[in-house]
C-alpha cells in the first residue's frame, strides 16, 4: 500500500515503516559518529524504549556501548492492510540493526504498569541476557495506568493547579495561533496523574529486578522530567504533570538510596530538553513554545533533538569516565542550554509577539511540522513516499 501521513488534531494515525527505519538509522549514525562511550552500560532494560527519549536512550546504549537491551513499550503492531504505530516499526528497525552489529536485542509490547509484563521481562532477562541489568531508563509517558495491585484506571490530564490559566496556544497542523484557557484540575484528577506519571511504577520495577536478583551491583537508574521556562509553568511545572513529577523526584531519592546499599548504585532524574515528541504534542502551549524555541536554538547553534540528548548524557556525565553534575535539587541537567538566558530572553520576546499571521516567520513552524512527521517516518530523505509498502511488519 501507498502510505501517507493522516494527521488528526494532535496525532497522525499513520506510519511508514521504511521511514522509520531511516529515522532509527539517521541516531544510530550519529551516535556512531560521535565515537564509542566508554566504561559504558553493559546490560540495559529501556522501561518506554519505542520512541522519545526511551528509544534515544536504547539507541545510545546499543551503538556507543554495545549493549544488550531489553525494550518495553505499549505500541499497536501492524495488520494485513493496516500500518503500526510507528514505535512498532521503530523497535523492529533497532532490532534489526542491533542484531546485524552482533548486539542482542529483546521486546516486550505491553503495559509497563502490570506485574504481568514485570514478571516477562525478568523471565526474558533471566534467560536471555547472560547477566544482571546494570543500567535501567524509565521513560514512559502514557495517559493511563491501571493499577496493579488495586485495579483501579487512573487517568492523567495536563491541567494548571489552583487557578484557570490562560496563555496562547498553537495548532501545529492548522497553523493557528489563538488564546487557550484551562481549567484547573480538581484534587482527584491531581492524584490520578501522579499515579500515572509519579515514580509508584519506577519504584515497582526496581523492586520486581532486586527480588530477582536481576541488578548488578553499582546499577543506575535513571527516569526523566521536564522544567522549562516561565511560560509553560502554569501547564507544566505547577501543574498536574509536574506534581507527578515531584513524586518521580521522590521516587529517585528512594531508589538511590536502595541502589547506594548495593554496590554503590545511583538512581537519578534527568531533565531535558523540550522536544517535539507524541508526549509533548499533547500538551496545550507547549508546541508553541518548541516552535519558538526552535527558531533561537537553531539561530545560535545550539539546538538537538532526543538522540543528541541522550548521547551527551551517556557520554559527558554518565560514562566516558564522566561524573554526573547535579543542580540543587539533585537534578542531573542536559536543558542546560535550552535554559540559558541568551535563548530564553529571546524566546520571551517573540512570544508576545506571535500572531497566526507571522507565526511562519516569528517561529520555527515549519521546523516542528518537520519533526511532528518525522516521529510516524515521514519526510526522511531518502524515502520514496509514491512507492508500495507492506504495512504488516514483524519481529
Ligand atoms: P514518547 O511518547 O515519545 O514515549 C513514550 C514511551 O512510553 C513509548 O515507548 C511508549 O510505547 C511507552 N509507553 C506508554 N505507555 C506505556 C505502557 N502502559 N506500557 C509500556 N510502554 C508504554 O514520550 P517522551 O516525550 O520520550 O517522554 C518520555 C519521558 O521523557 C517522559 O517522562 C517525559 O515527561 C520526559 N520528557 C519529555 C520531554 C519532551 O519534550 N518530549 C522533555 C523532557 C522530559
Amino acid at each position: 500500500m501507498i502510505i501517507k501521513p493522516k494527521v488528526r488534531g494532535f496525532v497522525c494515525v499513520t506510519a511508514h515503516p521504511t521511514g522509520c527505519t531511516a529515522h532509527i538509522q539517521q541516531q544510530i549514525d550519529h551516535v556512531k559518529a560521535k565515537g564509542p562511550i566508554k566504561n559504558g552500560p553493559k546490560r540495559v532494560l529501556v522501561i518506554g524504549a519505542s520512541t522519545g527519549y526511551g528509544l534515544a536512550s536504547r539507541i545510545t546504549a546499543a551503538f556507543g556501548s554495545g549493549a544488550a537491551t531489553l525494550g518495553i513499550f505499549f505500541e499497536r503492531p501492524s495488520e494485513e492492510g493496516r500500518p503500526a504505530t510507528p514505535g512498532w516499526y521503530n523497535s523492529i528497525a533497532f532490532t534489526r540493526a542491533a542484531q546485524a552489529a552482533g548486539l542482542y536485542a529483546g521486546n516486550i509490547n505491553g503495559d509497563a504498569f502490570s506485574d504481568d509484563i514485570k514478571q516477562q521481562a525478568i523471565a526474558t532477562i533471566a534467560r536471555d541476557m547472560g547477566g544482571p541489568i546494570d543500567l535501567v531508563v524509565y521513560s514512559l509517558a502514557s495517559p493511563r495506568r491501571t493499577h496493579p495491585k488495586t485495579g483501579a484506571v487512573h487517568k492523567s490530564v495536563l491541567k494548571p493547579l489552583g487557578a484557570p490559566y490562560t496563555n496562547k496556544t498553537v495548532d501545529p497542523d492548522k497553523g493557528i495561533v489563538s488564546e487557550v484557557t484551562i481549567e484547573p484540575a480538581n484534587e482527584a484528577e491531581a492524584a490520578d496523574t501522579v499515579a500515572v506519571m509519579g515514580g509508584e511504577d519506577w519504584e515497582m520495577w526496581i523492586q520486581a529486578l532486586a527480588d530477582a536478583r536481576l541488578l548488578a551491583p553499582g546499577a543506575t537508574a535513571v527516569a526523566y522530567s521536564y522544567i522549562g521556562p516561565v511560560h509553560t509553568w502554569p501547564i507544566y511545572k505547577d501543574g498536574t504533570i509536574g506534581r507527578a513529577k515531584v513524586d518521580l523526584e521522590r521516587a529517585a531519592r528512594a531508589i538511590d538510596a536502595k541502589l547506594k546499599a548495593h554496590g554503590n548504585g545511583r538512581a537519578f532524574i534527568s531533565v531535558n530538553k523540550a522536544l517535539v515528541t507524541q508526549a509533548s504534542s499533547a500538551i496545550p502551549v507547549v508546541p508553541l513554545y518548541i516552535s519558538i524555541l526552535y527558531k533561537v536554538m537553531k539561530a545560535a547553534g545550539t539546538h538537538e533533538g532526543c538522540i543528541e540528548q541522550m548521547q551527551r548524557l551517556f557520554a559527558t556525565q554518565l560514562y566516558n569516565g564522566s561524573t554526573l553534575k547535579f543542580d540543587s535539587e539533585g537534578r542531573v541537567r542536559v536543558d542546560d542550554w535550552e535554559m540559558r538566558p541568551e535563548i530564553q530572553n529571546p524566546v520571551s520576546e517573540i512570544w508576545p509577539k506571535v500572531t497566526t499571521e507571522n507565526l511562519a516567520a516569528l517561529t520555527d513552524i515549519a521546523g516542528y511540522r518537520t519533526e511532528f512527521l518525522k516521529l510516524f517516518g515521514f519526510g526522511l530523505p531518502g524515502v520514496n513516499y509514491d512507492a508500495e509498502v507492506e504495512p504488516h511488519q514483524e519481529f
